[in-house]
């Protein structure tokens, strides 16, 4: 190769490595918005935050595999951790797809409610979990995470240890989190029933939200019209699969949500649902 064709093609390698690593750079400077991405799952809950601070948040995995691709599509290629997993409660729907999340993303750590459970999906994770050494944290009361100067989870159910406690029903067990980032607030309640949420109006908590993920797949035995006239929610969204062995989600529920004012998002329809807040207000995607 002549001299010259070579020192051009050096000069034009260098400037390329230069400007991918300013692009690389200013992405990381440039102040994000909170995302929250409903992943599109089927009938199932998998929840991923992209907090200010570029932490990965994942709640919940689905019922299979489908949550790599969804994770795959809305992280970068290079993107390969989750800075803090989630499980609501230990049913398949909920747990299977994060059995290979720790397998093919590095989990830095995990909270769950160690309620008792023995299906096989559960038990999996947990043996995975713990072959793998993260750091796994019981929730046992109410409590606050921050997660950035101006973004915080606050977890306002359980309020009492579940740990090695048999549930009748293990929907009650999920970790109910209210999502803060600024003045916008999101209401994600794995598949609490009417019976959490009147414990969540008996305490008293702020349930009030601009985006609710509506309990259960859009069950009829949650989302009550007191809760919902608590939470008054702009925004719900619907995490369900197409034609359900379940008939989720109830037309009733639906009708609850709609004389609440809220305006109406599901997974079957959309697929997966985007919304980010810029601290002030939200726009969906
Ligand atoms: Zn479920």
């Amino acid at each position: 190769m002549p001299t010259k064709l070579y020192k051009i093609l050096l000069i034009l390698g260098i400037a390329a490595v230069i400007v991918a690593m300013l692009l690389f750079w200013l992405s990381y400077r440039t102040p994000k918005n909170l995302e929250v991405d409903f992943l599109d799952v089927g009938q199932g809950d998998a929840i991923l935050i992209k907090t200010p601070s570029g932490q990965n948040i994942l709640i919940d995995g689905g019922p299979d595999k489908s949550v790599i691709k969804r994770l795959g599509e809305n992280l970068s290629w290079w993107d390969k951790q989750i800075d803090l997993m989630i499980l609501t409660h230990p049913h398949d729907d909920h747990v299977t797809g994060l059995i290979d999340v720790l397998k093919r993303y590095k989990v830095k750590k995990i909270l769950y409610t160690g309620v008792v459970h023995d299906a096989p999906n559960y038990l999996t994770w947990l043996n995975l979990v713990h072959d793998k050494k993260i750091s796994l944290t019981i929730i046992d009361k109410k409590q606050t995470i921050n997660l950035s100067e101006d973004a915080k989870m606050e977890i306002l159910y359980p309020d009492q240890s579940l740990l090695n406690k048999n549930l009748a029903d293990l929907n009650d067990s999920s970790i109910v989190i209210k999502l803060i980032h600024g003045k916008n607030k999101f209401l994600l309640t794995g598949d609490a029933s009417e019976n959490v949420e009147k414990i969540l109006l008996t305490n008293g908590a702020d349930l009030s939200a601009d985006v609710l993920k509506v309990a259960h797949h859009g069950s009829q035995y949650s989302s009550s019209q007191e809760f919902l006239e608590k939470v008054k929610p702009l925004t719900a969204v619907i995490m369900v699969g197409k034609d359900n062995d379940f008939g989720h989600p109830s037309l009733r529920t639906i009708m609850r949500l709609k004389r609440a004012g809220a305006e109406i998002f599901r997974t079957d329809e959309k697929g997966t649902i985007k919304i980010f807040s810029d601290g002030l207000k939200i726009k969906v995607k």
